[in-house]
């Protein structure tokens, strides 16, 4: 059977090779609770993203989850975030018992505006969440400037950037502490799982007990904790997938490039600029946004609609926002997310991974090159 294209297809190392990673752990019976794997994964990763701690765990979502938890704030505070990202995001803060107040994005970069968010602290306010949507880098400076001036926590969801570098400096250096998924949908994985990067390092122990129950000996549990433990299994999957990081990158990167260079021409559609100043970038997402005014409303669902057609599945990548969704709608703060919910309702994330064909790229851009000219025309 043919197959469908995928906005993402996960990278895989040899089988061989895998096998081979994990030949030992039939012999250790060591499978999970911090093993070699894990120890060696975090090291390797450490280095990578150039930060000076970093704690494994099984997905990026707890990462989040124990990273809010580890900075202890009274129930019901406030948390600054976007609504423009992955549910998991909000799910994050509210699972903490914290209340998330939704802060409007900037159309340029999609990222939260750095602009917009003093006018949201009250006295309950204690940290911002935002997330370095699509690998685009939110304003790190001014966010730290408004954080130190309100003693407020930073913690960035840089999900969407691993491996990205700002200036030379690792993405996962900016705030208090930044969280990676590595689920297989993402620049790099672990199957499942993710890591918190972080410069204090009392933070280290704080979550290695978040994520094993608090245990802190056989008969001390201290307090409530989780279960966030990545396996050696995912460790070990991590470790096959890391050397080939950079080739994959290259790929993913020669690929957004055909398409901004195929795609340029065409009036009504915005591309991921991808030209922030000095940076290196993992090209993880190709967002598209088709401009209604110059279209007619509704053309990223034609265009979403049209691609399916053909077996090819593009994603509406962040669609609904996420104070829209139906279990959060009208429960927080209602401020204007005018910029959020336009971007929500026009974007599109075409196919995006190393081994995509060209020819495959080839297809969907002359679709959309036909249906947005054709509307351009009045004739759609
Ligand atoms: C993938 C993702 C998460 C959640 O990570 P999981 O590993 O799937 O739990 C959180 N935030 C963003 C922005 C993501 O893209």
């Amino acid at each position: 059977m043919k197959r469908d294209i995928t906005v993402t297809r996960t990278a895989m190392p040899s089988l061989e090779e895998y096998i081979d990673k994990i030949r030992i752990l039939w012999d250790s019976r060591w499978l999970t609770n911090m093993g070699v794997y894990h120890r060696e994964l975090e090291e390797a990763l450490k280095a990578y993203l150039g930060v000076p701690w970093l704690s494994l765990m099984v997905n990026g979502h707890m990462s989040l989850e124990l990273t809010v938890q580890a900075m202890d704030f009274p129930q019901g505070s406030e948390v600054i975030t976007t609504p423009f990202t992955f549910i998991s995001t909000t799910h994050a803060i509210i699972r903490n018992k914290l209340t998330p107040v939704f802060c409007d994005i900037k159309l340029e970069d999609y990222t939260i505006d750095e602009e917009k968010i003093e006018d949201l602290i009250t006295e309950k306010t204690v940290a911002i969440l935002p997330v370095h949507v699509y690998g685009n880098v939110c304003n790190t400076k001014k966010i730290a400037e408004i954080a130190d001036k309100y003693n407020l926590k930073v913690i960035y969801d840089a999900a969407h950037a691993f491996g990205e570098k700002v200036d030379g400096v690792g993405i996962g250096n900016f705030g208090d502490a930044s969280v990676f998924s590595f689920h297989a949908t993402k620049v790099f994985h672990t199957i499942e799982g993710g890591a918190v990067s972080f410069s204090d390092p009392k933070l280290y122990q704080k979550l290695y007990d978040l994520k094993n129950f608090e245990i802190h000996s056989e008969e001390i549990i201290a307090q409530v904790g989780a279960n966030a433990k990545m396996n050696e299994f995912s460790a070990a999957m991590g470790l096959c997938n890391l050397p080939y990081i950079e080739e994959n990158i290259k790929e993913r990167k020669r690929r957004v490039f055909y398409y901004k260079e195929k795609l340029s021409h065409i009036e009504g559609i915005i591309l991921p600029g991808y030209h922030q100043k000095n940076m290196k970038y993992s090209y993880g997402y190709f967002p598209v946004l088709f401009q209604p005014q110059l279209l007619g409303e509704g053309m990223r669902d034609i265009v979403y609609e049209k691609l399916r057609d053909i077996h090819i599945q593009a994603r509406k990548y962040f669609y609904p926002i996420t104070s829209d969704a139906p279990c959060f709608r009208n429960k927080y703060r209602k401020v204007s997310l005018e910029n959020a919910r336009y971007v929500g309702e026009n974007i599109l994330a075409l196919p995006l991974y190393p081994e995509l064909e060209f020819e495959k790229m080839d297809e969907i851009i002359y679709l959309i090159e036909h249906i947005c000219s054709k509307r351009e025309n009045g004739m759609g």
